[in-house]
C-alpha cells in the first residue's frame, strides 16, 4: 500500500506554504501547477501580518523573509487632490504591538523564497499541469491534466485560486450552485508596479492611501528596490454576481482607458496616477471578487486559499487567511495520520469537517473586515465619508483601526 500522499492543485503562495507545512509534518505531497514557468516580475506587492510571520518562523523562513521585506513606518491618507487626511505611524506600530513587523514583499520575491526553500521542490512541483478532472474512490483520488497525464494520491488539496477548477469539479457532487462559491464583485482594480520616482515626491517607508467617492488607491513606496507598488480600485455601477464575468481578461486598451479616466487622481501628495502609470513595469486589471465557498470539502477533496475564501485586497488579508487555513488543515491531518496512517474516506472527511469548522468563521470575518477596508476609504456611504474625513483623524486614525475597534462598528454594503 503506497504511503499517504497529498496532491496539491496550484502552486500559488498558499500552496507553497501548505507544502512547507506538510514537509514539516512528514507527509508526502506533490504540487501540480498549470503554468509552464514562474515569472517573478508578475504580481504587485504582498503584505504579511504578524500571525503569518509567526508561521514563517515555525517553518524556518522568517529570517530570510525579513531580509526580503521592504521596510515601512508610516501610513499617509490623502484626498484625491493630494491634500492630507491623516498620517500615522501605524505600520511601525504593528511590530511594537504584536512582536513581528508588517512585512511587505515584492510578490515574486515571496513566492521565490517559498519555492526555493521547499524541501525537494524540483521533484515535487510539476509545472504545465492544468488539472481538468478528478476521480475519487474509497482508497484514493486521481487527477487528470490537460496534457493527458494522471496523478494518484490519497487526497486532493485544491488551492487553485478564486476561479478554482477543483471547487467546480467537486461541486456537482454537492448539488450546489455551478461554481460552488457565492461570489459578489463590487469593485474593479488596476494594480502593478512602477519605477521609483526620486526627488522627494515619494517618501521612503510611506504607504499612501487615496480616499474619495467610489475610489480608493494604495501606493507602497519601495525605494530599496527602485519601485513603487500601486492598486487603484473603483466601485462598479452595479455589483456583478456571475462568476463568469469575473474571469474576464482586460485588454491593454481597457487598462489604458481605466488609467486615463483616473489619471488626475493623486497617488501621493504630489504625484498622480498618470505619473505612476506612465512608468509602469507590470500591470494587471481585474474584477475584485468577494465570497466564501459553499462547502470546503467532498470525498477526498478539500479546498484552501482563495478557492475557499476570497476577499478584497485593501486590508492585505487574503494570503494571510489562506496561510492560517492550511496550517489548521495540516495540523488536523497530522493528528489523524499519527493514529491511522492509511485513513479511509470517512476518517478524512472528519479531518476536513474539523478544518472547515475551525476556519469558516474567522475567514468570514476576514472577508467582512476586508470589505470594510475597501468601502470605508471609498466612502461607500455618508457615514463612512464623515467618519473617514472628520472623526478618524481626530481620534488617532489608522492607529485606532489597527486596534480593530473601528471595523466592528461598521455595516458594509455593496
Ligand atoms: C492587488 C492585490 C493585492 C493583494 N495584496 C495582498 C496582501 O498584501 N496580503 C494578502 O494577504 N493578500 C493579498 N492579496 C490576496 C492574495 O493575493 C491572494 O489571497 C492569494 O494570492 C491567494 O493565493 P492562492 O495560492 O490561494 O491562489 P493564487 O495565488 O490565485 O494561486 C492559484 C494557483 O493555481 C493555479 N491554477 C489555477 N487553476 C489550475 C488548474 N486547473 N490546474 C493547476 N493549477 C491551477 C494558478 O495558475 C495559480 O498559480 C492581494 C490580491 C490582490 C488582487
Amino acid at each position: 500500500m503506497p504511503a499517504f500522499k497529498v496532491l496539491i492543485v496550484g502552486a500559488g503562495p498558499v500552496s507553497l506554504v501548505a507544502g512547507h507545512c506538510l514537509a514539516h509534518a512528514g507527509i508526502d505531497f506533490e504540487i501540480l501547477e498549470r503554468q509552464d514557468d514562474f515569472d517573478l516580475n508578475v504580481g504587485a506587492s504582498t503584505a504579511l501580518w504578524p500571525e503569518s510571520a509567526r508561521i514563517l518562523d515555525q517553518l524556518g523562513l522568517l529570517e530570510e523573509a525579513r531580509t526580503l521585506r521592504i521596510p515601512y513606518h508610516s501610513k499617509v491618507c490623502i484626498h484625491s487632490d493630494g491634500s492630507l487626511i491623516s498620517r500615522s505611524r501605524m505600520l511601525e506600530a504593528v511590530e511594537e504591538l504584536h512582536g513581528h513587523p508588517w512585512m511587505l514583499f515584492h510578490r515574486g520575491d515571496l513566492v521565490d523564497l517559498l519555492r526555493r526553500r521547499l524541501p525537494e521542490s524540483s521533484g515535487r512541483i510539476h509545472t504545465g499541469k492544468a488539472v481538468q478532472s478528478i476521480q475519487t474512490t474509497d482508497e484514493n483520488a486521481t487527477l487528470t491534466c490537460a496534457d493527458g497525464t494522471t496523478h494518484t494520491g490519497s487526497m486532493i488539496l485544491g488551492i487553485d485560486g478564486v476561479n478554482s477548477t477543483v471547487r467546480r469539479l467537486m461541486t456537482p457532487k454537492l448539488k450546489s450552485t455551478s461554481t460552488g462559491m457565492n461570489m459578489k464583485t463590487s469593485y474593479v482594480g488596476l494594480y502593478g508596479h512602477s519605477a521609483f520616482i526620486p526627488g522627494g515626491a515619494m517618501e521612503e517607508g510611506c504607504f499612501y492611501e487615496t480616499h474619495g467617492p467610489d475610489i480608493t488607491f494604495q501606493v507602497g513606496v519601495a525605494a530599496p528596490v527602485d519601485r513603487c507598488y500601486f492598486g487603484c480600485f473603483k466601485r462598479l455601477p452595479q455589483p456583478i454576481t456571475s462568476t463568469n464575468a469575473t474571469q474576464k481578461t482586460f485588454t491593454e486598451a481597457e487598462k489604458d482607458a481605466f488609467a486615463a479616466s483616473l489619471a488626475d487622481v493623486h497617488t501621493t501628495t504630489t504625484l498622480t496616477l498618470r505619473d505612476l502609470y506612465s512608468r509602469a513595469q507590470w500591470t494587471h486589471m481585474a474584477y475584485i471578487e468577494e465570497g466564501i465557498a459553499d462547502s470546503w470539502f467532498s470525498d477526498r477533496i478539500v479546498l484552501a486559499g482563495d478557492a475557499a475564501h476570497r476577499m478584497t485586497p485593501n486590508a492585505g488579508l487574503g494570503l494571510n487567511c489562506g496561510i492560517q487555513s492550511v496550517v489548521v488543515l495540516v495540523n488536523h491531518l497530522r493528528r489523524l495520520l499519527l493514529q491511522q496512517p492509511e485513513p479511509g474516506s470517512e476518517a478524512l472527511m472528519g479531518v476536513f469537517r474539523a478544518y472547515e469548522a475551525t476556519r469558516r468563521k474567522p475567514a468570514t470575518e476576514m472577508v467582512k473586515v476586508s470589505a470594510t477596508a475597501m468601502r470605508a476609504p471609498a466612502w461607500r456611504n455618508q457615514v463612512w465619508r464623515f467618519v473617514d474625513q472628520y472623526v478618524l483623524p481626530r481620534i488617532g486614525g489608522d492607529m485606532v483601526v489597527l486596534s480593530g475597534s473601528v471595523f466592528r462598528l461598521v455595516l458594509y454594503g455593496s
